[in-house]
């Protein structure tokens, strides 16, 4: 692959990343479904219904990608919330943008495109601040994870929605063989595109597992540090709140 476990400088890293999340915009949202067979509908739907959210509340959906988290999330704010879909790729962006504005979904949306590990957002700007699947694709996550903090009111909470460790022995054999096998040829099958997927794949095995997450979580700041597993370990929810 061009790009496993061998080390890649950090603006490589950038790069990679972006050229990753413009190949699979468009069939993103189909590929989402084939790789985790529809489940990841679920995870999403209990991450948004589950977030500490206020009615006339702001919102910040960090790597918000093509949407879904925050049409979840606007649907809980009432007409006067807001949520800021921020994501770092124009490309992913746009298609969001597009499908939220076919299904009608315009008032209380806005979309930004930044870089979670520096945000255009002055200081207190936002009662919840989420990452679903981003996370995990931040170059620096110690910065994103303090930004995050930053923009937060006191009291708001952060969530990130992320692949974890897998917590059962037994089922880690056909998690990876489902990853490193199955997942690649759908990519080429589907989205001509083998690569993105293999890239995919090895970023969740490198991603920090639930204890780790949580450690980090607090270095950056956070208070009442706690996380949540999903589906066995193979996503986790993290919560930390601005004290
Ligand atoms: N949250 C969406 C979801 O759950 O369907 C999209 C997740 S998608 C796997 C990851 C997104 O992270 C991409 O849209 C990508 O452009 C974005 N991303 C990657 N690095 C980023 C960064 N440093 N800052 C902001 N967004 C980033």
């Amino acid at each position: 692959t061009h790009f496993g476990y061998r080390e890649v400088s950090v603006a490589e890293k950038r790069r990679l990343v972006g050229q990753v999340f413009s190949s699979v915009a468009g069939s993103y949202d189909l590929m989402n479904d084939l790789m985790s067979l529809g489940i990841h509908r679920a995870w999403k739907r209990y991450f948004a219904a589950t977030a500490q959210v206020r009615r006339g509340g702001r919102v910040l959906d960090l790597a918000g990608g093509t949407g879904d988290i925050a049409a979840l999330l606007r649907d809980r704010l009432g007409p006067d919330g807001e949520v800021v879909l921020g994501d770092i790729n124009a490309q992913m962006l746009r298609t969001g943008r597009d499908r939220m504005t076919d299904r009608g979904r315009v008032r209380g949306l806005r979309y930004v495109q930044c870089n979670a590990e520096a945000l255009p957002f002055p200081d207190a700007s936002f009662d919840l601040v989420t990452i679903a699947f981003g996370l995990r694709n931040v170059t620096d996550k110690d910065a994103a994870l303090r930004e995050m903090l930053r923009v937060l009111k006191v009291g708001g909470q952060a969530r990130v929605l992320e692949f974890s460790q897998v917590k059962a022995e037994w089922f880690r054999p056909i998690y990876d063989f489902h990853s490193f096998q199955v997942l690649p040829r759908l990519g080429r099958l589907f989205a001509g595109d083998e690569d993105s997927y293999r890239y995919l794949a090895e970023s969740i095995r490198k991603h920090p597992p639930q204890e780790e997450l949580k450690a980090m979580l607090e270095a950056a700041g956070f208070a009442r540090v706690r996380y949540r597993n999903l589906s066995g370990g193979i996503v986790a929810i993290h919560d930390g709140w601005k004290a």
